[in-house]
């Protein structure tokens, strides 16, 4: 029995379990023209959701498994809470908290005390991980339930290590996609924002990383799932470096705390990314010429570093691919995308130094780390190129070790929007870190 996990049942079932609250509720509520999911909280129209043989049924979360209004959702919890736990909540992580760090971890605490979210802003690169382990920590220590929960797979993978590290004996659980450990007991629970569907009233913490990363923004029933999540008593913590105007107005509106740092961990600037007016880049692999400056551009960056190039889609990342592969030909080059089967292998590789040049879909905008990196965005003024995924992807640079002059390019052939706002939003915090450590 998982707390805070819904089961399906047929209607009147009887459920019965020992040392348990048992809580049910309808699964689908008919109303006169809508039908409305108790599970993923959208509203279908009722000719939409209809079954041949006269009951109804939710589309929005069919993937999730059937649910119809002949069921039940059951949640269980136990009965008796779980004691104090000191030893779980012992951490193991030896490195230290920046002053700002430590102020922020504290502040986390305390809201997690007062019952009031939080939205950390915290730049790319500023250790916002560690961050948590106090806060964590102490819900671990009150025996409740934790949840860190992310848009991302790739995040998953990143964080999940980091944390059972940090408390080796929190039984610390990974799931995502289909790729997941099978349900089991945890205390910390490492997640998609999809598989809080599968929770109600579940979590006293719950953490959601890189909240404004596809495919979590603007999705109404993964918005739904997190806020269902938690306990009515428990905490949420957004975490972002790049928040979206929509968030930061529902802190506000919610009287959320809103907590920022600007400075990164090793205290440098975020590295401000030099435009570039490329004309034609669409055609880059196939002109000679284009490519040949390219090359040479791509030639000066890896002097100093290896180097991340991210494309606007993933037919032309491997014409490119192709296209360097034939000029550079000492050079080790790969290409990774969201649908490519050996993508963590090739991002291992990339941590490890294999390669000289991969090239990219946004899939890598966030979450991972490189050390000594430069990048390129091609097509920057592209639709997918937004503002957040902008100031994501310069935030790949220069994240940890001694400076390496590693440098951000954006190439396009119109200025968009988007590009002038990461431009802009990197100068602010930048000045807001000058500003932070003057005031120190
Ligand atoms: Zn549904």
């Amino acid at each position: 029995m998982i707390e805070g996990k819904q089961t399906v049942v047929k209607s009147g079932e009887a459920v019965t379990a020992e040392g348990y609250i048992i809580h049910r509720r309808k699964a689908l509520v008919v109303g006169h023209q809508w039908l409305i999911c108790a599970r993923c909280g959208e509203q279908t129209r009722k000719q939409k959701g209809q079954l041949p043989a006269g009951f109804y049924y939710c589309p929005a979360c069919v993937s999730y498994g059937r649910l119809t209004d002949l069921d039940e959702l059951v949640t269980y919890y136990e009965e008796n809470p779980t004691p104090p736990l000191t030893e779980v909540a012992c951490c193991q992580w030896e490195g230290q908290l920046t002053k700002q760090q430590q102020q922020l971890a504290q502040a986390l605490q305390e809201a997690f005390i007062n019952g009031q979210n939080v939205l950390l802003w915290a730049v790319t690169g500023s250790g916002k991980t560690e961050m948590l382990f106090p806060v964590i920590a102490d819900a671990l220590k009150a025996g409740l339930k934790i949840a860190v929960a992310t848009p991302r797979i790739d995040v998953c993978r990143e964080l999940f290590p980091r944390l059972v590290a940090a408390f080796p004996l929190a039984e610390t659980l990974l799931r995502y996609g289909k790729a997941e450990e099978s349900w089991r007991g945890f205390r910390l629970l490492v997640c998609t924002t999809h598989q809080l569907l599968h929770f109600y009233r579940g979590f006293s913490l719950l953490i959601i990383d890189e909240s404004d990363a596809f495919p979590y923004e603007g999705n109404r029933q993964l918005a739904f799932a997190t806020q269902q999540a938690v306990k009515t008593s428990g905490v949420s913590i957004y975490l972002t470096a790049t928040p979206t105007m929509a968030l930061l107005a529902k802190a506000k509106a919610e009287n959320w705390q809103i907590l920022q740092l600007p400075q990164r961990y090793h205290q440098r600037p975020l590295i401000l990314p030099q435009c570039r007016f490329w004309e034609g880049w669409r055609l880059l692999p196939e002109r000679p010429r284009q490519l040949l400056r390219f090359r040479k551009l791509c030639e000066k960056l890896l002097q100093n570093n290896r180097l991340l190039v991210f494309c606007p889609n993933i037919a032309y990342m491997h014409s490119l691919a192709q296209a360097l592969k034939a000029v550079m030909p000492s050079r080790k080059i790969a290409a990774v995308s969201a649908q490519d089967a050996t993508r963590e292998e090739k991002v291992q590789k990339m941590r490890e130094g294999h390669w000289d040049l991969l090239l990219t879909s946004t899939v890598l905008e966030r979450g991972v780390t490189f050390a000594d990196v430069s990048v390129i965005v091609i097509g920057a003024e592209h639709a997918v190129f937004t503002k957040s995924v902008l100031v994501q992807i310069a935030g790949r640079v220069d994240r940890k070790g001694a400076f390496n002059h590693g440098q951000v390019w954006f190439l396009f052939q119109e200025q968009t929007t988007s590009i002038r706002r990461a431009l802009k939003e990197i100068r602010h915090l930048n000045r807001l870190a000058t500003r932070m450590a003057v005031k120190k």
